[in-house]
């Protein structure tokens, strides 16, 4: 019998049944009035659990999508942008604006930690930007940005429109959108929410919204905010046609999220990582975040010296579990594994155990059960 395969790469992430079996309901008309008032009620929620009183759209595409229409909505070309990056995916925005005459000013930091907020107040200081781009979580190091501290600094810069990206962050690292002073965040369905790929999210302020107003026509015209708004007010409008089962199907994880409580939803995350986070570190790995920056909704995992990579991920696979490599100069030296969204405490134990079977094949020092031991003392706690 073959092993069932548990997807922990850092998105998608495994969907649930219920959520699954939203995707294989019966496809309605976009203006049926039972899916206009999911919609509707859908697009309330996401509003009242992220904290933002401005606007919140749902648009079929994928979390790059997201980055596209925050900086086509708020930016022309001429315009200075800041992109702080933390990673292959901060670096993403730069390519991204430059492409759209854009100027660009970059900082970065060593992978593994953070640009310091006094940085980026320098930074910001030296002349005027339209916009500054900052990861929550960038995927490709497990480092978490300091949102709500970055927020309270950009009050001194209220010309600034600042963008969240939440793609790897949202619903299981804490982010409220008013409150932290974020004008647009954006993320796409298939990493915490527990849906498949094919939405983006995004939650923007009035402040991003007159920016938007003040640009007049833009080049681009799927991803135009003043297009999306009258459907997001009235869904039985029509402007492009909706993802139906996909609207449907986040419906559903919002649901999940209503009935355990997003706050209980961010608790979980943040516990169930340290104790997967302790019991790598047990195992051998090395957590490429530094100590205090770690994200909650991945972990990327140093190998021991002289480990296999293509080795260790193929009998992971084989033993059942799906991980991600590591990117740029990682690659090869590192993997990244999910740990968010709809799973439980069955998946953990699972992952732990199948990581220590394959390390005893791949022939790396593995004493079977101790990632597991240090992992049952934290979930029992
Ligand atoms: N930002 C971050 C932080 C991501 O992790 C990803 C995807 N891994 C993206 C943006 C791009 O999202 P997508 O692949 O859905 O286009």
């Amino acid at each position: 019998m073959k092993t069932r395969k548990l997807v922990m790469i850092p998105g998608p992430t495994p969907v649930t049944r219920s959520i699954q079996d939203q995707m294989g309901r019966e496809t309605v008309a976009f203006g049926d009035p039972e899916f206009v008032k999911d919609f509707k009620g859908l697009l309330e929620d996401l509003k009242v659990l992220f904290k933002c009183s401005g606007e919140v759209f749902v648009i079929a595409g994928s979390g790059t999508m997201g980055m596209e229409m925050a900086i086509a909505n708020t930016t022309k070309k001429g315009d200075n942008v800041l992109i702080v990056s933390h990673g292959f995916f901060g670096d993403r925005f730069i390519e991204l604006c430059e492409r759209k005459g854009l100027n660009v000013d970059i900082l970065s930091s060593e992978w593994g930690k953070i640009v310091p907020v006094e940085k980026i107040r320098e930074k910001l200081g030296e002349k005027k930007y339209a916009a500054m781009t900052v990861t929550h979580v960038d995927t490709s190091t497990g480092v978490c940005a300091p949102v709500a501290e970055i927020g309270k600094m950009m009050k001194e810069f209220p010309e600034t429109i600042y963008i969240v990206d939440g793609v790897c962050a949202t619903a299981a690292e804490p982010e409220y959108v008013d409150d932290m002073g974020i004008d647009i965040l954006f993320t796409g369905s298939q990493k915490a929410f527990g849906v498949p790929p094919g939405l983006t999210m995004l939650w923007v302020n009035q402040k991003a919204l007159d920016k938007r107003k003040s640009l007049g026509s833009i080049p681009e015209y799927f991803i135009d905010f003043e297009k999306w708004i009258p459907i997001m007010n009235d869904p039985s409008k029509y402007y492009a046609t909706p993802a139906v089962n996909m609207v449907w199907a986040l419906k559903e994880s919002v649901r999940i999220i209503k009935e355990e409580g997003i706050e209980n939803r961010y608790e979980r995350h943040r516990k169930n990582a340290a104790a997967m986070q302790a019991a790598l570190e047990t195992l051998g790995f090395r957590i490429l975040a530094e100590k205090g920056r770690r994200a909650v909704t991945l972990s990327n995992l140093v190998y021991p010296e002289g480990t296999d990579d293509a080795k260790f991920r193929g009998l992971l696979a084989e033993e059942g579990i799906m991980v991600a490599g590591g990117l740029g100069a990682y690659a090869g030296k590192m993997f990244r594994l999910g740990h968010m969204g709809n799973i439980d405490k069955h998946d953990l134990v699972s992952v732990i155990a199948t990581i220590e079977r394959a390390m005893y094949r791949a022939g790396m020092t593995v004493e079977l059960g101790k990632g597991v031991g240090v992992l049952q003392q934290h979930l029992v706690k």
